[in-house]
């Protein structure tokens, strides 16, 4: 029904051409919204706001599980995933965008795995490079982006101490986010190609000297680069590789007891 998915804010609706509502049933609750299926580019496309139509869920209530299941059930085999946020470095100005290579998860206490005890199997999945390779290379190709990156991603909904976020910097990581985990992982559970794509709002309260970060600021300034995403991401969509197309994701439950038994 749909072979790209697409995970991120609500101003994504008037994205998708001739746009239907699919509602999807998962075995972990229902997604942030029923899934809208629809055309960009010639592409069939699944998109879920990540956080509601109406911004109602918080990042830690997100329910990452059903987000992914959902696009899966619907023939999704790529998936892009847009999502804010704060820069550790001076040089990442607001409105760069950051083509992440490696996240660190910092978050805690979120249903983060498929494979959460019986009747499901034990899989322990691989995400040492945790983002597909076919979809950052699409994307860095054709977009003005930062080709590489790490992403921290704090549980939030709170924003980082000022101490917190100099000891992000200090490791060398580039961006601090809120949905990249477990978003990334549940994917590469499925078998799914994930491409993260990190628009920057702010300087992260370490960062630069001033107030820290806002919430005004950030919705402002995604507000301002939604639609240079969006003419991006259409872009990038008409470039992905067709669905007949292998990439190393759809191996990530080769050898695990998932792949055993379905065998
Ligand atoms: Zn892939």
């Amino acid at each position: 029904m749909a072979e790209i998915g697409v995970i991120g804010g609500s101003g994504f609706y008037s994205f998708l051409q001739d746009a239907r509502p699919v509602p999807v049933e998962t075995p972990y609750g229902l997604p942030s919204e029923a899934p809208v299926v629809g055309d960009v580019n010639g592409r069939q496309v699944a998109f879920i706001p990540r956080h509601g139509a109406d911004h109602r869920f918080p990042p830690h209530r997100v329910n990452y599980r059903a987000n992914l299941w959902a696009l899966h059930a619907l023939g999704v085999r790529q998936v892009l995933g847009p999502c804010a946020v704060g820069s550790l470095r001076p040089e990442l100005t607001p409105g760069t965008f950051v083509v992440p290579d490696q996240f660190v998860d910092r978050t805690w206490g979120r249903e983060h795995t498929l494979y959460d005890g019986p009747p499901h199997p034990v899989v322990h999945t691989s995400p040492a490079d945790p983002y597909c390779p076919a979809g950052r290379a699409t994307v860095i190709a054709l977009g003005n982006v930062v080709p590489d990156g790490t992403m921290v991603v704090i549980n939030g909904p709170r924003f980082s101490t000022r101490a917190e976020s100099q000891w992000h910097a200090a490791q060398g990581w580039s961006v601090v986010g809120m949905t990249g985990a477990p978003e990334a992982s549940i994917a590469r559970e499925l078998g799914l190609c994930y491409t993260s794509l990190a628009v920057v709002t702010d300087h992260d309260a370490g960062v630069a000297a001033g107030e820290g970060v806002t919430q005004a600021e950030v919705f402002e300034v995604f507000g301002r680069s939604i639609e240079r995403l969006k003419v991006l991401l259409a872009d990038v969509i008409a470039q992905l590789p067709k669905p007949d197309v292998d990439c190393t994701c759809r191996h990530a439950l080769d050898g695990t007891a998932a792949d055993r038994r379905s065998a």
